[in-house]
């Protein structure tokens, strides 16, 4: 069983990253959506366990403390992390690994896992964002001021990554990242070459 990808995707709050991977875990059963734990309190539609483990600070101190984090950041005022042990697992097992992360936590695992594909979500426009972000209405005056005013450094980070999908419309983003997982699984450094001469010379 080839082990899966890692692969990171992060974006402006609001660009689209849940609406995009929601339809893209849909139908692709090889991936496996890593939950993040976080201080933020739950949005209406949001479910403990599902969209996020929703913990207190002093539960994610704890869990730095025991390096349960594949890496964390806070971001937006509150704490972020990754839950270390199911990620190995679900790699391991074959399945491709999709981290929904801002862009400290992505340097991060660049660092520590060269071998990670970084994606970069892009809106259409600014404009676009931001009526995306307040359309959503999960944010108040100040929580919206927060995360726009965070959109430059994000975009300046955002070269850093491999691949930029523009979020126009969710159906192409899907398409472009399905395509991005298929080119990927092509590179020379992550197809097994040898195996594949030995049984061709045979
Ligand atoms: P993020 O997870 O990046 O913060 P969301 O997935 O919550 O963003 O999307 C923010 C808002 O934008 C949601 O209301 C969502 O329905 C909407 N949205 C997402 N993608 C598109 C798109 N391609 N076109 C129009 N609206 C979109
Ligand atoms: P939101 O509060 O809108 O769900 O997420 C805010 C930001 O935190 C987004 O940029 C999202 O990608 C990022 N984020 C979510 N989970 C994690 C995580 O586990 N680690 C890091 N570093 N960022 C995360």
């Amino acid at each position: 069983m080839p082990r899966g990808l890692l692969i990171v995707v992060s974006g402006p709050s609001g660009v689209g990253k849940n609406t995009v991977l929601n339809q893209l875990l849909a139908k692709k059963q090889d991936l496996f959506y890593s939950i993040s734990a976080t201080t933020r309190a739950p949005r209406n539609n949001e479910v403990d366990g599902v969209n996020y483990y929703f913990i207190t600070k002093e539960e994610f101190i704890a869990g730095i403390e025991n390096n349960r984090f594949l890496e964390w950041a806070e971001v937006y005022g509150q704490y972020y992390g990754t839950p270390r042990d199911k990620v190995e697992e679900k790699l391991n097992a074959g399945y491709h690994v999709v981290l929904d992360i801002d862009i400290q936590g992505a340097a991060k695992i660049r660092q520590n896992s060269p071998e990670a594909v970084l994606i970069f979500l892009l809106p259409p426009s600014i404009e676009e964002l931001k009526q995306r972000l307040v359309g959503r209405r999960t944010e108040n005056a100040e929580t919206l001021k927060k995360r726009l005013a965070y959109v430059h450094e994000e975009l300046a980070a955002a070269v850093n990554y491999d691949y930029f999908v523009v979020n126009d419309r969710v159906e192409s983003a899907c398409a472009k990242i399905e395509a991005i997982i298929i080119a990927e699984q092509c590179r020379r450094n992550r197809f097994d070459f040898t195996a594949f001469k030995r049984n061709f010379l045979l």
